[in-house]
């Protein structure tokens, strides 16, 4: 509450009085809710009717200037930065109060800071303890506060991430939704009728009109999710941002879809081929499909079928990788040297380190959020392109 006084938030503040304490002391709460709610619940509740609403407030977001993202990590940086000064300022050298006062000075660093997060003061942080009246270095305060700062606000994000995005990993997937997970017929034919498609659409690939491309990959991805009838949350017109180019494809990666706007962000260095199906990849995301396999599924049923050849070119290329092994059929040589071309692209920007600490990261993560096959996720996308063939051979030729 503004203007509250730091005082009343002192040392002596009992636990159940700070903010940043209960944000973190919840977090198991949230974690329990989470595993115990049902897939069907989530879908009713959140899918179809809190997350479309989301969506919406975070599409109004997209036309930032700056992306609001960027806006809200230096935000919460300055909120932890000029906090911590804030409070560094405010807990004086040693007096009699400070000596007094059995607590530690980690926790009164962290009390000043919780005050400010809640909208009180920190000013009134004089009365924070250290023990036995020596007092720690400036410099030792102010990274105390900071710290502790740092892990309130880690905390009150991952409180944010199921709310904006998270819970999408809970819902039934696109193979649920859409009947694909028993898929009978023989996996060897659908790999001939893939690679097939893929030598028939390929096109020469200058340099890519992205705007262009854009507009195209989105009205693609809009149709396929109405046909489907999975468009609840998908937001015509969305943007794609560009990244720096190399910050994520250093580590091997496309693109992102943060989980706290939504906002899709693609990495310019990649392969040009592939830009339209991460586009793609990325905003089925943004239309709620958290599951790696399931945006590539969105992405590659959106692009295969449009009228535009670089976009059937493009999630051709990118899904051919997992079905050539299980081919009879080659591979044209046209495009065994576009798939050379864009493996010396990936090889050129890539940092074999950077690359297995991020996967090792992602991988984790998505463990966590009941993505099962973790990484290997990514690659699910050919079983669910074969049960989708078995039910609709009219999308590709035999
Ligand atoms: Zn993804």
């Amino acid at each position: 509450m503004p203007g509250g006084g730091g005082g009343a938030l002192g040392a002596t503040t009992p636990l159940v009085r700070r903010p940043g304490v209960w944000l973190l002391a919840l977090l198991p709460a949230h974690a329990l809710v989470l595993a115990l709610a049902p897939a069907p619940t989530v879908e009713a509740v959140y899918g179809q009717a809190l997350f479309p609403i989301v969506a919406r407030v975070h599409a109004a977001l997209d036309a930032t200037p700056i992306s609001p993202g960027v806006t809200l990590g230096v935000a919460l940086l300055l909120l932890v930065l000029g906090g911590a000064l804030r409070t560094t300022r405010s807990t004086a050298p040693a007096s009699s109060a400070w000596s007094a006062s059995p607590a530690p000075t980690w926790s009164a660093a962290a009390t000043a800071s919780i005050g400010s997060m809640a909208g009180g003061s920190t000013a009134g942080g004089s009365t924070a303890g250290v023990q036995g009246g020596a007092s720690p270095s400036r410099a030792r305060r102010f990274l105390r506060a900071s710290a502790w700062r740092l892990l309130v606000v880690a905390a009150a994000l991952a409180h944010a991430f199921s709310p904006s995005w998270g819970l999408n990993y809970r819902r039934p997937s696109v193979g649920e939704r859409l009947g694909l997970v028993e898929a009978g017929g023989s996996f060897g034919r659908t790999a001939d009728r893939v690679v097939r498609a893929t030598n028939a659409a390929r096109v020469p690939w200058g340099r890519p009109d992205l705007a262009g491309l854009e507009r195209a990959v989105d009205e693609a991805v809009q149709r396929t999710l109405r046909e489907l009838g999975l468009a609840e949350a998908a937001v015509p017109g969305r943007r794609v941002r560009l990244l720096p180019p190399r910050l994520m494809a250093v580590g091997g990666w496309a693109g992102v879809t943060l989980p706290w706007t939504t906002e899709a962000m693609v990495d310019p260095a990649i392969d040009p081929r592939s830009l339209p199906h991460c586009m793609a990849h990325e905003k089925a995301h943004q239309a709620g499909f958290a599951r790696e396999a399931d945006a590539n599924f969105i992405a590659w049923l959106s692009l295969v079928r449009s009228d535009d050849p670089r976009l059937r070119y493009s999630t051709l290329f990118f899904v051919v990788d997992l079905f050539v092994d299980d081919a009879q059929v080659p591979l044209e040589p046209d495009l065994v040297a576009d798939a050379r071309e864009a493996v010396a692209i990936q090889k050129a920007v890539q940092v074999p380190a950077v690359r297995s600490a991020s996967e090792r990261v992602y991988d984790t993560y998505l463990r966590a959020n009941e993505v099962q096959a973790g990484i290997a996720d990514y690659d699910g996308v050919a079983r669910l392109i074969h049960a989708w063939l078995q039910r609709h051979p009219e999308t590709l030729p035999e």
